[in-house]
C-alpha cells in the first residue's frame, strides 16, 4: 500500500504444477480470486504486463471479471526470473482514471525485484534440500542424521523419553547387484526409500546412512515398540514385488539392529554404534531378522 496508494492488490506465486497461482499476500481486500488457473490471467498468457480499464477495449482477466463489482482499472504484471514465470503482481485501482504511466513503471520494477527475490529463495531452498537429502532414495542423508539425532537426544533427556535407533542393511546386496545389475540394485534402494518414507510416523527420521544402510530414528519409541515396528518393516520389504526390465526379481531381505536411548547409549555416537553391533548380530544370526543389543 505505501508504494501503490489508493489501490488493492495481491502477489501470487505459481504452484509447483505450474497450472495455478495462489495469492500469498493481499492488500485492500482485492476482488481478484485468491487462487486461479494460469489460463485466467492475460499477463501470464502473454508474458508481459497487462492492463484493463472499463473504457478500453482490452478484456479483463477472468480472475477479476467473475465478480459483480463495478470494474475499475486493473494491472497484472508477470514476475519473471531467468525466463521462468514465478507468479504475478496484481493491482486494482480505486478510481476510474487512466493508470498513470509512472505507476506502471514502478510496478514493473517491483515485479522484477520480487521475481528475483523469489528465484533466490527457491534456489536457497533447493540447495538446502539437496545438502540434507540423498537423491536416489529421497531420504535424509548422514549429515542430517548426525545433526538431528543430537537434537533428538537432548530433547529426550529433558523430557525423559526413549529414542530408538533402527539400523537396516540390505542382505547380500553385492550379490544382488552382481546378479541383476547395478540399475536393478538402485531400484531396490529407491523402492525401500519410498516405502520407509510412507511407513514411518511424522516424527520419525529416515536417513540413508551409507550405501545400502538406512537408519531410522524413532523418538518416544520404547525398545519393545521399535522391535514390533522393525519386524513389520522387515516383513514388508521382503514382501515387496520387484520388477526390472519387465522381469520379476527375487525379493530383497534386510537385517535390522536396534538400540534404544538411554539403555544402550546416551549419546548419538554410542547409540549408532550399539545399533550397528545389533545389526552385526542379525547378520551373524542368519540375516532377514531383527536383533537388539
Ligand atoms: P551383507 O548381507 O553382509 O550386508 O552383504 P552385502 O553384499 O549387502 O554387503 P557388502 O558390504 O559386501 O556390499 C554392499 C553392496 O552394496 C556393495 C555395493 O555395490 C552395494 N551398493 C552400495 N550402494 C549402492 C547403490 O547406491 N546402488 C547399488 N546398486 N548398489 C549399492
Ligand atoms: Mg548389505
Ligand atoms: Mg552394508
Amino acid at each position: 500500500p505505501p508504494l501503490f496508494t489508493n489501490t488493492k492488490g495481491a502477489v501470487y506465486v505459481m504452484s509447483n504444477s505450474k497450472s495455478m497461482v495462489n495469492a500469498i499476500v493481499v492488500w485492500g481486500d482485492a476482488i481478484s480470486d485468491r487462487h486461479f488457473g494460469t489460463k485466467d490471467c492475460w499477463a501470464i498468457r502473454l508474458g508481459d504486463s497487462y492492463s484493463a480499464h472499463p473504457s478500453s477495449p482490452n478484456l479483463y482477466c477472468s480472475h477479476v471479471r467473475g465478480h459483480n463489482h463495478q470494474l475499475l482499472p486493473s494491472l497484472c504484471l508477470p514476475m519473471i526470473a531467468e525466463g521462468e514465470t514465478i507468479g504475478i503482481l496484481h493491482i486494482e485501482f480505486n478510481n476510474i482514471d487512466d493508470i498513470p504511466q509512472p505507476i506502471i513503471n514502478i510496478a514493473e520494477t517491483v515485479s522484477q525485484n520480487l521475481a528475483l527475490s523469489f528465484a533466490n529463495l527457491k534456489l536457497q531452498q533447493e540447495l538446502k534440500y539437496q545438502s540434507l537429502h540423498d537423491p536416489l532414495t529421497g531420504l535424509y542423508n548422514r549429515r542430517y542424521l548426525e545433526e538431528s539425532l543430537k537434537k533428538e537426544l537432548d530433547r529426550a533427556r529433558r523430557q525423559q523419553q526413549f529414542v530408538s535407533v533402527i539400523m537396516l542393511d540390505v542382505d547380500h546386496f553385492k550379490r544382488f547387484n552382481d546378479t541383476h545389475g547395478h540399475q536393478a540394485g538402485d531400484l531396490v534402494l529407491n523402492k525401500i526409500g519410498a516405502y520407509l518414507r510412507a511407513a514411518v510416523r511424522e516424527y520419525d527420521t529416515v536417513c540413508r546412512y551409507g550405501g545400502e544402510e538406512i537408519v531410522i530414528v524413532m523418538p518416544d519409541a520404547s525398545i519393545e515398540n521399535s522391535i514390533i515396528r522393525a519386524e513389520t518393516i522387515r516383513a514388508d520389504i521382503k514382501a515387496m514385488k520387484l520388477e526390472h526390465d519387465g522381469k520379476h526379481l527375487k525379493s530383497a531381505t534386510v537385517s535390522i539392529g536396534i538400540a534404544c536411548f538411554p539403555d544402550d547409549g546416551i549419546d548419538a555416537e554410542k547409540l549408532i554404534s550399539a545399533a550397528d553391533k545389533a545389526l552385526y548380530q542379525a547378520k551373524e544370526g542368519g540375516r532377514d531378522c531383527v536383533k537388539r543389543v
